[in-house]
């Protein structure tokens, strides 16, 4: 056994260094705690290089007295706490006099301060923990550290930095936290010479989220304001038009320190629950002032986990301050269902104007495949005026015939086809009935499109000539700092799917060009997922991640279910289907189509045994 030695302090620190300081953000984090725990109102962070090469933290806070300033690089120096009973009543966000040592003995960092006692300030200077300056300085009230060349004296942690533009992300993720947070205290972002992020510290969250997220997200927030068992919840939770793929948009506070929490997260789903579409996230912002005693923040090393010390509370709390505000706006839209089945009863006018709008429509699609058919099946289109090379299978559309559409019909008899089925008409807005032979084919309209709209997809995504757009007014979307990095590292993913995306600054991205048309909100979405996709590919090889992509391109740009269809379209889609071959699921795997026998109808009718 070797002999058992304390560890030289400049060891200790290195050790801890490794727990407290993993990356520039982690600097970023204590610096402006620090900051914060100062009394400041006004915090400017500048980093350089995803902060690799230069973090500035500089506040207006208490500063610190010159006799204190060497101590406070220092192991286990705080001001923070002085005994053990502290430990229960913290309501500072650092306490544990480790932040300045760990950071100091990983980097070259300068001091620059002066508290309100002293006439002049302070500049202390040290490499690699070790003091090379200390000296009187003329400087204003507050606190300024540069932390320059992180883990320069450490290769090995160096190597395990990713790219400045991902650096950047995380920093700008606990930036914006800290701004969320404090909405009190006035924050500038300077990220490479250019100001990022502004806020005006006048203690309105509203202000914070616009800062941060845009003016889209501001339109749609709602106020938290609740009290229940001395537990305070304010705040601000987002409608479903900012719902996310993931939870990078939910934000909790514990007095002021940003949080992560199961309980919370459960709450508010569950606040939520029915609101959203399956996998997605409400984007909610959520301060909680709780009793510090009821709270033990020293769980996690990083200090991001809480234990409560009742639990249940806390939940409840919660969960009925995020009902409340979703409540009161009653924003959940009311689903009026029709008095009686539309099997059966066919409602006089007066009736079917209470009936809501898409019920009305299936109802109205209903009354005249049902009723009118007989009819229509006397009304055969008049063979003069067709030309000869037609089938003499007539193509009978009910819709048509009811009503005739003098262009459709023209465009028919323009472009004559062959065709060996027959087209009985549309379904539940949504299935399409093909006599073929002696099979009935009964096709989901979305599965089908979704498939067409892929094949093609593919195919011009193999001649590296996917078809795309320009956008007239061009869409902006936020996003969160690591999301923005994911896009600009992979611009040509993007490119090769079929966008044109831009930086924007402040955390968003501008699309110029997307290779389908949909409306803003559903762009909006899948670009998110995109997103999504390619953040969680760190496995997947690049044709995986685009094959994936590509069918959630063709998903979003099909037909919906619902949906009445022309009849143009409708023979379209069932002939670009019939020439499918081997194919039969939709890219998710399901059914395009199901067929049924005369046969098996015959067999069903007992017309034969
Ligand atoms: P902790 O925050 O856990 O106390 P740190 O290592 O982060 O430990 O900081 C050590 C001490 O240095 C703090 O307790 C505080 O007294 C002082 N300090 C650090 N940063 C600042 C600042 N920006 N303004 C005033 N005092 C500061
Ligand atoms: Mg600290």
């Amino acid at each position: 056994m070797n002999k058992i030695n304390i560890l030289d302090p400049k060891v200790a620190n290195m050790i801890a260094a490794g727990e407290v300081v993993e990356r520039p953000a982690s600097v970023v984090k204590e610096l402006v705690e620090n900051s914060i725990d100062a009394g400041a109102q006004a915090i400017t962070v500048e980093i350089k290089n995803g902060g690799i090469t230069y973090i500035r933290v500089s506040d207006d806070g208490g500063g610190i007295d010159r006799e204190d300033a060497v101590t406070a690089f220092q192991r286990h120096a705080t001001s923070k706490i002085i005994n053990a009973e502290d430990l229960d009543s913290i309501l500072t966000l650092g306490f544990r006099g480790e932040a300045l040592a760990s950071i100091a003995a990983v980097a070259q960092v300068e001091l620059i301060t002066k508290s309100m006692n002293s006439d002049e300030g302070t500049l202390i200077r040290l490499d690699a923990g070790k003091m090379i300056k200390k000296e009187s300085i003329g400087c204003p009230q507050g606190t300024t550290i540069v932390v320059k060349n992180l883990f320069y004296n450490i290769p090995a942690r160096m190597k395990f930095l990713k790219k400045d533009a991902t650096e950047a992300g995380y920093v700008s993720d606990v930036i914006n936290r800290m701004i969320l947070g404090h909405p009190e205290i006035s924050f500038k972002y300077i990220n490479n010479g250019k100001e990022a992020v502004f806020t005006p510290g006048n203690n309105n969250l509203i202000s914070c989220v616009y800062s941060i997220y845009g003016k889209d997200y501001v339109r749609s927030m709602l106020p938290v304001e609740y009290d229940e068992n001395g537990i305070k919840v304010s705040g601000l939770v987002g409608n479903a038009d900012v719902a996310r793929a993931n939870r990078n948009f939910q934000s909790f506070f514990i007095n002021g320190r940003y949080i992560k929490s199961k309980t919370l997260t459960y709450a508010v789903e569950e606040a939520y629950r029915n609101m959203l579409m399956v996998n997605k996230f409400p984007t909610v912002i959520l301060h909680l002032n709780i009793n510090p005693a009821m709270i033990d923040v020293n769980v996690h090393p990083t200090k991001m986990e809480v234990k409560f010390s009742n639990e249940k509370q806390v939940y409840q709390a919660v969960y009925w301050a995020v009902q409340n505000a979703l409540y009161a706006k009653k924003h959940i839209p009311e689903v009026t269902l029709p008095k009686k089945s539309a099997f059966h009863y066919i409602p006089p006018a007066s009736e079917k104007m209470k009936i809501s709008e898409e019920n009305q429509q299936q109802e109205i699609n209903f009354v005249k495949e049902k009723v009118y058919i007989p009819e229509v099946k006397l009304q055969v289109p008049n063979f003069e005026k067709v030309p000869s090379s037609v089938s003499s299978v007539p193509n009978v559309n009910h819709a048509q015939n009811i009503e005739p559409k003098e262009e459709i019909s023209n465009k028919n008899l323009e472009a004559p086809r062959l065709r060996d089925y027959k087209i009985i008409g549309q379904v539940f807005s949504t299935y399409i009935i093909v006599q073929k032979e002696d099979e009935m084919f009964v096709v989901d309209q979305h599965a089908a499109h979704e498939r067409l709209r892929f094949e093609r997809l593919l195919k011009e995504y193999n001649k590296k000539n996917i078809y795309s757009q320009s956008l007239l007014i061009p869409v902006v979307v936020t996003l969160s700092g690591p999301e923005v990095q994911v896009v600009k590292e992979n611009m040509d993913f993007f490119k090769n799917i079929g966008f044109e995306v831009e930086d924007f600054g402040n955390n968003s991205i501008v699309i110029r060009q997307t290779p389908i048309s949909i409306e803003e909100k559903v762009l909006k979405d899948l670009f998110l997922e995109i997103v999504g996709i390619v953040q969680s590919n760190k496995k997947d090889t690049i044709t995986d991640m685009e094959i994936h992509t590509l069918y959630m391109i063709a998903c979003k740009s099909a037909i919906k279910a619902n949906r009445n269809m022309q009849q143009e379209e409708i023979e379209k889609l069932i002939e670009d289907i019939l020439q499918l071959e081997n194919i039969n699921t939709c890219p998710h795997g399901r059914p395009i189509m199901i067929s049924m026998s005369k046969y098996y109808l015959e067999k069903q009718f007992k017309r034969i045994q």
